[in-house]
């Protein structure tokens, strides 16, 4: 319980840090943004995972796939409402899982049904992240059911809105810090102007956004792993065995020389998704690549520095126990290690 309060508040100081500063990366500047670049952001969420993956995760939503879908999609009118906000002081959650629509998120059952003006949405999303505080939700409705997932669209909901409902908390294994909650819409009155994009167009924005998010979740894991190699060298320097440094065992540095090119690779892969996504050339290979092996590496490298501090590695005296905790998620968020390597495949299959 201790432990949740601290990194609790810590999230909440890093919150105000963030804001106004790294939560509108791309937006441009007329809305208050910093107008950098997608590379950009992908080098802050890396930075802010080597210290605290959670803190990385609320920048990443917000820069890769919130900011960039109002970009994208939104009306004149819904930019200057919501980016500025987004830039300075509020936060967005993307709402796409259910309870029975996970990794085939399109089979989703929240529906939104046409009266006048305006849409009704009805039905319950879960694990969204920064629900817990989130200022607007982007929310992947079903308005045209008989149409399939053709009938996906995607709606701005206001924090506000009657009916809307953020569930509590879920008690996660890593990432602790970062809120992931049930929300439900309960007849939720949504004006036809929150329609962002083009009504039945939600799948493919979502196909889009997530295909670029997953650049953003290398990054965390990227991050992640580096953050805690370099938490973990100063001890091996330090500490005494045999009237030796572990850090002068040849069996140990044949092991941390492979994890430090394990990373550097891992880096590349990266950055180069991000680089080809930026350049507007094809990158879905390449970020389902990154997010894979990241991941993969987050998770060997966290679990590597806790058997090399030995001891001390597995209490909550030092910070490689949270890593290894958080590195995690990195397999099953933004899709799932398994659907990473379906799609790859799939682009393998006809020629990318
Ligand atoms: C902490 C956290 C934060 C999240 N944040 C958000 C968020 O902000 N917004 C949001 O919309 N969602 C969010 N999610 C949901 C996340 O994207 C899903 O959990 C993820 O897509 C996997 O879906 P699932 O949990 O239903 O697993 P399932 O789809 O049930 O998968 C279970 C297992 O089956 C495997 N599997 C499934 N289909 C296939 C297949 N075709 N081939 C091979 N293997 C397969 C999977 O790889 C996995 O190992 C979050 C989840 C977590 C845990």
């Amino acid at each position: 319980m201790k432990n949740i309060i601290k990194e609790e508040s810590m999230l909440k100081r890093s919150m105000k840090m963030l804001l106004g500063l790294l939560m509108g990366i791309e937006i441009q500047e007329k809305y208050g943004g910093s107008e950098s670049t997608f590379f950009s952001s992908i080098l802050v969420i890396e930075e802010l995972a080597k210290v605290d993956p959670s803190v990385a995760v609320v920048c990443d939503i917000q820069n890769t796939l919130i900011n960039t879908l109002l970009m994208k999609c939104g009306t004149e009118e819904q930019k200057r409402k919501y980016l500025p906000q987004l830039a300075k002081n509020m936060v967005g959650s993307f709402c796409l899982s259910e309870v029975d629509s996970g990794s085939d998120a399109f089979s989703l059952k929240t529906r939104a049904e046409k009266h006048k003006d305006y849409y009704v949405i009805s039905g319950s999303k879960m694990w969204i992240s920064n629900a817990d505080f989130a200022g607007i939700f982007l929310v992947m409705a079903n308005a045209n059911p008989s149409a399939g997932y053709r009938g996906i669209t995607c709606f701005i909901v206001d924090k506000g809105s009657e009916g809307l409902q953020v569930g509590k908390k879920e008690n996660k294994l890593g990432i602790r810090a970062s809120s992931t909650c049930v929300v439900n819409f309960d007849n939720v009155k949504v004006p036809e102007s929150n329609i962002l994009g083009q009504l039945g167009h939600g799948y493919k924005y979502a196909i889009g956004m997530l295909n670029e998010g997953r650049i953003g979740i290398a990054a965390q894991m990227l991050g992640l792993a580096q953050g805690c190699f370099d938490s973990t060298i100063p001890y091996l320097k330090q500490r005494v065995q045999f009237g030796k440094r572990i850090y002068d065992f040849q069996g140990m540095q044949h092991q941390i020389s492979q994890v430090a090119t394990q990373l550097e690779a891992a880096r590349l892969l990266t950055y180069n998704a991000a680089r080809l996504k930026e350049a507007g050339r094809p990158f879905i290979k390449e970020a389902c690549m990154a997010k894979y092996y990241t991941s993969e590496i987050a998770a060997k490298t966290s679990a590597k520095c806790i058997e090399w501090m030995g001891g001390v590695g597995f209490t909550k005296d030092f910070p490689v126990e949270k890593y290894y905790r958080d590195c995690k998620i990195g397999s099953i968020y933004e899709g799932t290690s398994n659907i990473q390597l379906n799609t790859i495949a799939k682009l393998i299959d006809q020629g990318f």
